[in-house]
C-alpha cells in the first residue's frame, strides 16, 4: 500500500535520480545511485551486466512467474537556455517535479522499484514468482539493444515497461522496421541527359507505387505505416551530373502475424 511516508520516500527517491545526470552512455552515477538504492529497500540481488544495465531480485517463498519491470535510466540531452527550472534539480513547483527524465523514465523506473519493494515487505515475500526490476542503459539511442541483454539474464514470463502512457494500459506496440530503397542509373552529363538514365527519376515513380499500397491495419496496434523518411542522390552535390544512385529510408511499423515477405 501506498502510505504517505512511503510516497514522500519514492518522490525523494526520483529527485535524487534526477539530480544524477545520465545522457545515453553516461549512465555510471544513476547506476551507482540505484544500486545502493535497491540494496537499501530490500532488494535480495543486485546484478549490473556487462552493458552496464542493473538489475534488482527479490525472490517470492513460492515458485511462479518471473515479472520484470523495465525503464530505461538514460535521458536525451538538455538545452539548458531553454529550460525555465534546473534541468537536474528535481525541484519540485505547485505539486510537480522538474527535470530532465522525471516522465521519460525514471519517476516510472523509481515508482517501479519501490513498488517491488514495498509488495515484498507487505507480504513478508509470501508470494509466488520473483519481482525483476531493470534500469537500462542507452535506450535513447539504441532501443532495445541493452534491453535484450536483461531478457537474456532475466528470461521472464511477464515484462511491464513503464514509459509514459498518461496513465493508460498499454498492451502492445508495433514492431519497427527501417527498410532502405536503392535505384540505379547511369551518369552522364546533364547538359546531354539522354545519354544517362536519372536514378531519383526512378526512385520518384517507385515512391508514387510504394504510397499508393494499401496499409496493413489492426485492432489494437493500428497501422502498419510505410513512411519515407529521408532520400539521397548521387554524387552529391551534383552540379551538371546525371545522378546514378538513389536511396530512399522507410520507416516500417509492423503488426503482429507480419512475415519477412
Ligand atoms: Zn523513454
Amino acid at each position: 500500500m501506498l502510505t504517505k511516508e512511503r510516497k514522500e520516500k519514492v518522490v525523494a527517491a526520483l529527485q535524487k535520480a534526477i539530480q544524477a545526470r545520465s545522457y545515453s552512455g553516461e549512465e555510471k552515477e544513476v547506476v551507482g545511485y540505484l544500486e545502493k538504492l535497491l540494496k537499501d529497500i530490500g532488494y535480495d540481488t543486485v546484478h549490473i551486466d556487462r552493458y552496464g544495465n542493473i538489475i534488482g531480485c527479490i525472490k517470492g517463498k513460492k515458485n511462479g512467474l518471473k515479472v520484470l519491470m523495465d525503464g530505461h535510466m538514460d535521458t536525451v540531452p538538455v538545452q539548458e537556455e531553454k529550460w525555465k527550472e534546473n534541468a537536474f534539480g528535481g525541484e519540485i513547483k505547485d505539486g510537480k517535479i522538474y527535470g530532465r527524465g522525471t516522465s521519460d523514465m525514471k519517476g516510472a523506473l523509481i515508482s517501479m522499484a519501490l513498488a517491488g519493494a514495498y509488495f515484498a515487505e507487505d507480504t513478508k515475500k509470501d508470494f509466488s514468482g520473483e519481482i525483476y526490476v531493470a534500469g537500462i542503459v542507452h535506450e535513447e539511442c539504441f532501443e532495445g539493444v541493452a534491453a535484450r541483454e536483461v531478457s537474456e539474464y532475466v528470461k521472464p514470463d511477464i515484462v511491464i515497461i513503464g514509459e509514459a502512457s498518461e496513465l493508460n494500459l498499454k498492451i502492445g506496440q508495433r514492431g519497427r522496421a527501417e527498410i532502405v530503397v536503392e535505384t540505379f542509373g547511369k551518369p552522364a552529363h546533364s547538359a546531354n541527359p539522354e545519354k544517362g538514365i536519372n536514378a531519383v527519376y526512378k526512385m520518384m515513380k517507385l515512391i508514387e507505387k510504394i504510397k499508393a499500397l494499401p496499409m496493413t491495419h489492426q485492432d489494437k496496434l493500428g497501422y502498419g505505416i510505410l513512411e519515407l523518411t529521408d532520400i539521397k542522390s548521387l554524387p552529391y552535390p551534383g552540379a551538371s551530373v546525371v545522378p546514378d544512385y538513389c536511396r530512399a529510408t522507410y520507416d516500417r511499423r509492423l503488426l503482429v502475424g507480419e512475415t519477412m515477405e
